[in-house]
């Protein structure tokens, strides 16, 4: 039976729950404003979350995780799909925007009162606290953040316990299933419950599919609601803003529902990420990377474009990292408890572009550039020379037309080769970045420093989308932190002197 159409109104309606929409839904209802957060995704409790990999991807992951960049050798895109966004599927990494990007963003977008330098301090101490932001605790680091500790020390980099928002974190390994303890301070168990706590709505199972204008200004949005089979059930929603919209679908997804509702310039124009690589090594002492935070160890190199980071993942996916087949592929399966695994994720120059598309709603063509592919080959060399110094026996650097064995540190060289492209490496990403960015001038930007459109009155974008580049380092905390910032100004404007803290 077709449901009749539900129509609603807000003073703000806000598309999306990840780091961007519940943080602003969070600031906007604590100052009294009414608040529609609406979602595509399904709102899930901790003891709601799928155990298993592949059915945790079905239920809190966009696409399945087959979102990729088209092109010759298209590689996955990750981002989240349920209420908390692609926190509900991260690992609670928390990184505070580097100065020099700071000041960059400063100088060359004008955004330079968003993002002055003691006011954004303070904003990320407000962060920090309302979501235990720590480093991991030594009990539960576990073998795999262990022995990558050892590998740095040895080799003389400069490695780090990692702070995260997790702060009774029981060492599950399982974040990318969703935290079972709801120890991880994702939207959907801080910032989502704290604006329904303050009067907020929820619509999960929603999809805006576009936005409602009136004389030249944003007044709501048109959606539909989904079924649990994700596809449309036949209900039309229309919920009106009567003070503005804020459009929080993340990166990849808000400049497909900006383009769809008409809007043009610079939307879609150049998106970033951190293109990523793993290396697996096996060692003769037990790693067991079934306990400990998902990552608990880094080695930042932002002198050389690329940050190293101990990565737990769960056994289905660590299985397929093995090479061989048959019995020899079984005889490493049996030992899974041997294995680490470490990633590097890298800070790419090149930019892409965003398009509506036909297959999955969304076109991104992004090719990293040969400068980009050294750092690359940097990267992974250098994760295949900690293993080794940490005692690995052997690693497969998981890199094409290279032997998938190495048995010794000197093969590090192989990959840092000029011969290793980049359609070698098995990349992936999940920071996004770019794609509607704020500048105050309009010419470079889709949004200006306050994140309302340039085009639009009344629209304003609220995620990743608006970080003018990629940060370098993990982005939730500076995605939060700028979205906090716009937040406060929105509120103030509307009513006299409201702070978050
Ligand atoms: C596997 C993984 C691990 C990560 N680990 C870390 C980490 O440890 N530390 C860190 O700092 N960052 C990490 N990140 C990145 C971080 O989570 C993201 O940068 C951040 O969540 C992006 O925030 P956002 O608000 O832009 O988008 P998201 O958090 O992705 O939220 C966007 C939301 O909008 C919804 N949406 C999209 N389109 C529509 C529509 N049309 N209608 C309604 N809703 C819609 C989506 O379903 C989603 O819930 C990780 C990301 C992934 C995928
Ligand atoms: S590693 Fe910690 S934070 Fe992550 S799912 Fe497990 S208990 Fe939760």
């Amino acid at each position: 039976m077709k449901l009749p159409p539900l129509e609603d109104s807000a003073d703000f309606v806000i598309v999306g729950t990840g780091a961007g929409g519940a943080t602003a839904a969070r600031v906007l209802s604590a100052a009294g404003l009414s608040v529609i957060m609406v979602e595509e995704g399904p709102h899930l409790r901790p003891e709601q979350r799928e155990r298993g990999l592949i059915a945790a991807m079905g239920q809190s992951m966009r696409d399945m995780a087959t979102l990729s960049t088209s092109g010759s050798a298209p590689f996955p895109l990750l981002a989240g799909r349920c209420v908390g966004g692609s926190t509900a599927i991260n690992s609670g990494i928390i990184w505070r925007l580097p100065e020099s990007v700071r000041a960059e963003w400063a100088r060359d977008f004008g955004l330079g009162e968003l993002l002055d330098e003691r006011g954004l301090g303070d904003t990320f101490d407000v962060l920090d606290r309302e979501l235990g932001v720590g480093e991991v605790a030594a009990d539960v680091r576990g073998g795999n953040a262990r022995l990558m500790q050892r590998g740095a020390e040895a080799l003389g980099l400069p490695g780090q316990i990692i702070k995260r928002n997790a702060p009774d974190c029981k060492g599950r390994a399982r974040c990318l299933q969703g935290c079972p303890d709801g120890a991880r301070q994702s939207m959907d168990v801080s910032y989502v419950p704290r604006a329904l706590a303050d009067g907020a709505r929820l619509l999960a199972g929603v999809r805006a599919t576009g936005v409602l204008t009136e004389a030249g200004r944003a007044t709501g949005i048109e959606g539909e609601r989904l079924g649990q089979d994700k596809r449309p059930t036949g209900q039309q929603v229309r919920l009106h803003a009567r003070r503005g919209v804020i459009v929080a679908a993340g990166a990849l997804h808000t400049p497909v529902l900006l383009r769809r509702s008409g809007l043009r310039g610079q939307v879609g124009d150049h998106y970033q990420a951190h293109p990523g690589v793993a290396v697996v090594g096996r060692f003769s002492e037990q790693v067991g990377m079934g306990f400990g935070a998902t990552q608990a160890y880094q080695v930042p190199m932002f002198d050389r474009g690329f940050k190293l980071e101990s990565i737990s993942l769960p056994p289905e996916l660590l299985a397929a990292r093995l090479p061989g087949v048959g019995e020899e592929w079984q005889r490493l399966l049996r030992n899974l408890d041997y294995f680490a695994q470490w990633a590097s994720i890298t800070r790419v120059r090149a930019t892409g572009r965003i398009r509506p598309g036909l297959i999955s709603g969304v076109h991104v063509r992004y090719e990293p550039g040969p400068e980009d592919v050294a750092r690359i080959r940097a990267g992974a060399a250098t994760l295949v020379r900690m293993m080794f110094a940490a005692g690995a026996e052997e690693v497969y650097p998981g890199v094409a037309r290279l032997p998938e064995v190495f048995q010794s540190p000197d093969q590090a060289a192989r990959i840092e080769d000029a011969g290793v492209r980049r359609q070698d490496f098995h990349l992936m990403a999940s920071h996004h970045f770019a794609s509607a960015r704020a500048s105050d001038d309009p010419r470079h930007g889709a949004v200006d420093s306050t994140l309302q459109s340039h085009d639009l009155p009344g629209l304003y974008v609220m995620d990743a989308a608006t970080l003018p580049t990629a940060t370098g380092v993990n982005p939730q905390h500076t995605i939060m932190a700028v979205v906090m910032r716009a937040a406060e100004k929105l509120a103030n404007s509307e009513r006299p002197a409201i702070t978050a803290a």
